[in-house]
């Protein structure tokens, strides 16, 4: 058995966002934005230590905090979106392949970043909209709404861009409205082949956040998570994030994960940062030791590269990281 990961570079863009969900702790509201020189400082690192990608995450449309608007466009640039394609560009530059979670954008705006980004993500989260009701956890948050984000995987889809998506666990939904999740991330690959990875990602709460005294779900109901998504997709890579699980990592490939994500030698989890990276050095002991072998992946899977999903501006680098089956071939 094979379990993969994507040595990575995580850079945290902007914690503005339009939306409140109510389990976030990276939302702020006196948000700050990255300088180009921050991110550089961050690539170059990167490069340093050998990573192959550099993760964008940030929060939606922050250009409608007015601070975040004119510090743009003090730099020159009309919208986020305009700024994180010159960031990407950096990042080539640097030898790092981007991977951007912009969240719901236009197809215009996805279009364009299709040039510099080896694969782009957005986490459907849950398709039940009952979860954007009153006292549910994305009541303040019109970019979670499910219609919004299907219609950005679907022209994912149709544009050929190599996505990642997945399902947060724990935040008040159904066993049902899971499984109805899993089959509609399903159902979109079905019909335009582009998902690489589905990740089973758990809530875990924040302090001063609504949510913070919610109990995360169990290891139990987050290993039939897996199990559930390996089931209805025998062949889709299932990721589950591995600051989150360590210590139960052979449960989870047993139910069926065989992908780590993002693993960063010095930047954050943002999004977790009391979660910290383990070590590739402890994670190669640990699989060893189940029989497992670890390979280092490029943030675009195997078969995209195969299919020529990409970009000239991408081909080259891809090319030089990648080996035969399409993974790195030195780390
Ligand atoms: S989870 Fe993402 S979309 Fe929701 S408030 Fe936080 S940054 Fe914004």
């Amino acid at each position: 058995m094979q379990l993969t990961y994507s040595k990575n570079v995580f850079i945290p863009l902007t914690n503005a966002c339009r939306n409140r969900c109510g389990y976030c702790g990276f939302r702020s509201d006196r948000p700050r934005i990255m300088s180009k020189r921050e991110v550089v400082d961050i690539l170059k690192k990167g490069r340093r230590a050998r990573c192959k990608e550099a993760l964008f995450t940030f929060g939606e449309k922050p250009e409608v905090i007015p601070q975040i608007k004119k510090k743009l466009e003090h730099w020159g640039y009309s919208s986020i979106i305009e700024y994180l394609y010159k960031l990407c560009e950096d990042a080539i530059k640097y030898g790092l392949l981007p991977h951007s979670n912009p969240g719901v954008i236009s197809e215009e705006d996805m279009r364009l970043l299709r040039e510099v980004n080896a694969s782009m993500g957005l986490m459907l989260e849950n398709s039940s909209e009952r979860l954007c009701q009153e006292g549910m956890p994305h009541y303040y948050s019109p970019g979670k709404n499910p219609k919004e984000r299907i219609k950005v995987i679907e022209t994912a889809g149709k544009l050929r861009i190599p996505f990642t998506t997945g399902v947060l666990i724990g935040i008040g939904e159904t066993w049902d409205e899971l499984l109805d999740s899993i089959k509609l991330l399903k159902s979109l690959n079905d019909k335009y082949g582009h998902i690489q990875e589905v990740i089973i990602q758990n809530f875990k709460p924040k302090p001063g956040t609504p949510m913070e005294n919610r109990p995360e779900p169990s290891i139990r109901y987050m290993v039939e998570a897996v199990r559930l998504a390996r089931k209805t997709m025998p062949t889709m890579s299932i990721q589950v994030p591995p600051n989150l699980i360590l210590g139960s990592l052979e449960l989870y490939l047993d139910a069926g994960a065989n992908d780590l994500g993002g693993i960063s030698p010095f930047t954050k989890d943002y999004i977790n940062p009391e979660a910290d990276w383990p070590k590739i050095e402890d994670l190669e002991m640990v699989s060893r030791k189940l029989g497992v072998r670890l390979r280092e992946r490029l943030p675009i899977y195997p078969r995209f590269i195969s299919k020529g999903w990409y970009s000239e501006k991408l081909k080259d680098l891809i090319h030089s990281y990648s080996d035969s089956e399409g993974l790195v071939k030195w780390s």
